[in-house]
């Protein structure tokens, strides 16, 4: 039967976590590393020792933001970023509820925001996000802040090549 390990490896697709030597440069580059609960190197470490329940009931895996700094700084070239995706993708599967409050609405309106144009729309996403969410007034003088800063677009044109991202989402059924 696959292993934990061999289960990610193969849905990476990619640089085989054995590589990382754990040097932790991902970890001391990483914006979020304050905020996780295991940092990056702990959590690969954990899966290399087949401890699939403690990470994907991990708050690490839903905090990720993909910027993708951590494999920039890697010498092995391992693509944390996927990494955290395909964890992301194996937690929802095994039903485990995310550790972090809300962050399956957020990652689905981020997703649904796509779907409608091909790139993001803030001030929609966040309408999307707080309609899933219920969560409906918390941020708004923030928002509003934003907006009359001129840092929130109301409106963003749609991607010209709205064929591909429907292919794209069509691929992920
Ligand atoms: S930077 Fe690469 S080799 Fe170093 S700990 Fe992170 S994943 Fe492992
Ligand atoms: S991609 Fe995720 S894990 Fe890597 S540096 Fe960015 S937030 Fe951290």
């Amino acid at each position: 039967m696959e292993t934990f390990l061999e289960e990610v490896n193969r849905r990476i697709d990619g640089v085989p976590i054995q590589r990382c030597y754990h040097c932790r440069k991902c970890t001391a580059g990483c914006p979020l590393t304050s905020e996780m609960d295991y940092n990056i190197n702990k959590i690969i470490k954990m899966i290399q020792l087949g401890m699939r329940d403690e990470v994907l009931n991990s708050s690490t895996i839903w905090l990720c933001v993909s910027c993708e700094t951590c494999i920039t700084r890697c010498p092995n070239q391992v693509d944390i970023a996927r990494m955290m995706d395909v964890l992301r993708q194996m937690a929802i599967e095994s039903g485990v509820t995310p550790k972090e409050k809300n962050i399956l609405k957020f990652h689905e309106a981020f997703l649904s925001n796509i779907k409608i144009g091909g790139r993001i729309n803030e001030p929609l996403m966040m309408v999307q996000y707080k309609l899933k969410s219920g969560d409906l007034f918390s941020d708004m003088a923030m928002g509003m802040s934003m907006l009359m800063r001129g840092k929130l677009a109301p409106f963003s044109p749609r991607t010209k090549d709205m064929k591909s991202v429907r292919r794209m989402f069509e691929k992920t059924k």
